[in-house]
């Protein structure tokens, strides 16, 4: 099987979906990788570092792909350099882009959305989902840190004593927990919600303060389900209050397949404390905050930085890349065996995730979106 890896090219875009490790087990378990020149090159990884590889150009590496690894979903260009039946793993944000879908079906691509991976036991080695929050989570910290004018840790100094800084994460998922282990260890006092109850525990346990805003809000899965209005307000009227009080707060709250909840109003960051900071992991999705702006800085009246981010995974390409290339091929290697591709479609990690195949949308809601 020859496996294909390009250059990115989404704005933005550092991470590379192989690096030089990975394709030293893909080799070994008997594929051939074609690998666009510098495809590594904004993660660090150069093209002498990925002795496994064949190193061609961008048309040959599409061309010759039987398996084509990304990041972003594959440009319209792209798909349609790829040969009929071709296999693809990356990120497809099917909801985002129909014309995509369609391109994928018309061309019979076999198009495997890593979002669409179940979130079981078994699947937690590939869970790109996972991996890329914990970076987003770690570095929406260190942003706030940088933003906030004021230290997060406690000092005792001869110029007397700095009190911490007070950080709220809105969400405690894997984004979100990462968030709390980040702010905790660069001395914050930290605190942290989720509507799932069983977070408390996990919230506690990084050594952060559970702040119950008397909503339980289980859905399936192991996810949370939408708010109804009347929970929405308890949760809101708690949460304008306590936000007087926080110098920081990252917010990481989001609900699958649903624009993210929004959960801070313009009306409670105009009661927050002058420099008081929020990062907004959700920004791109629609923002957990009313003032969020994607890739923005936002100021409000009162002093208050608003910052949208986009992609963070990005801003952290080397671990971010490691991770995402072990989640590839940890998926892949269900299919490879003596170097041949054979899907397994009594596999619900291969059927659930599984976005296109001969000429057909697999995903019943994104079927439903685009036809
Ligand atoms: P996510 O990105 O969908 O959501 C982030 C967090 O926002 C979640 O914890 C969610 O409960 C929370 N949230 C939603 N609405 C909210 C609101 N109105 N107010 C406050 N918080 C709100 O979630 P995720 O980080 O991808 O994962 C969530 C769950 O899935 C976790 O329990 C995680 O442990 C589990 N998980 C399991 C696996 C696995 O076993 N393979 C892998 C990843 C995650």
């Amino acid at each position: 099987t020859t496996v294909a890896v390009v250059r990115e090219t989404v704005a933005g875009e550092r991470r590379v979906a192989l690096t030089p490790e990975v394709a030293k087990k893909l080799k070994a378990r008997g594929a051939r990788i074609v690998l666009q020149d510098g495809a590594g090159a904004s993660a660090y990884f150069a093209d002498a570092a990925y002795a496994d590889c064949e190193v061609v150009a961008a048309t040959a590496a599409l061309e010759q792909a039987e398996v084509l690894l990304k990041v972003q979903p594959p440009s319209l260009d792209e798909i349609a350099a790829l040969q009929e039946g071709a296999v693809v793993i990356a990120h497809l944000q099917p909801h985002l882009a129909p014309e995509r879908t369609r391109a994928l079906r018309d061309r019979k691509i076999t198009a495997f959305a890593m979002e669409l991976l179940p979130r079981t036991t078994r699947a937690q080695a590939m869970d790109v989902l996972s991996s890329q929050a914990a970076v987003a989570g770690y570095k929406a910290v260190l942003i706030a840190a940088e933003a906030v004018p004021k230290f997060f840790p406690m000092l005792t100094t001869a110029a007397g004593t700095i009190r911490p800084s007070k950080v709220l994460i809105v969400g405690a998922g894997v984004a979100g927990l990462q968030a709390i282990a980040t702010a905790r260890r660069l001395g914050a006092q930290v605190e942290g919600f989720d509507v799932r109850p069983e977070t408390k525990e996990q919230i506690e346990s990084l050594g952060a303060k559970f702040l119950d805003l008397g909503v339980s809000a289980a859905g399936s899965g192991g996810y949370a389900r939408e708010l109804t209005q009347d929970e929405r307000d308890r949760q809101q009227q708690v949460l304008a209050d306590h936000l007087k009080g926080i110098d920081v707060v990252v917010t990481t709250a989001a609900v699958p397949g649903r624009r993210a909840p929004r959960i801070i109003s313009a009306a409670m960051v105009a009661g927050m404390k002058p420099g008081a900071v929020i990062v907004d992991i959700a920004a791109e999705s629609g923002g957990n905050c009313e003032l969020s702006e994607a890739g923005k800085t936002v100021i409000s009246s009162n002093g208050v930085s608003v910052i949208g981010t986009v992609n963070l995974p990005a801003s952290a390409p080397v671990h971010a890349s490691e991770m995402y290339a072990r989640n590839l091929y940890n998926f892949l290697e269900l299919s490879l065996k003596d170097g041949a591709l054979n899907l397994d479609w009594n596999d619900e990690l291969i059927a659930k995730t599984c976005l296109t195949h001969a000429g057909e949308i697999k995903h019943e809601p994104t079927k439903q979106l685009v036809e």
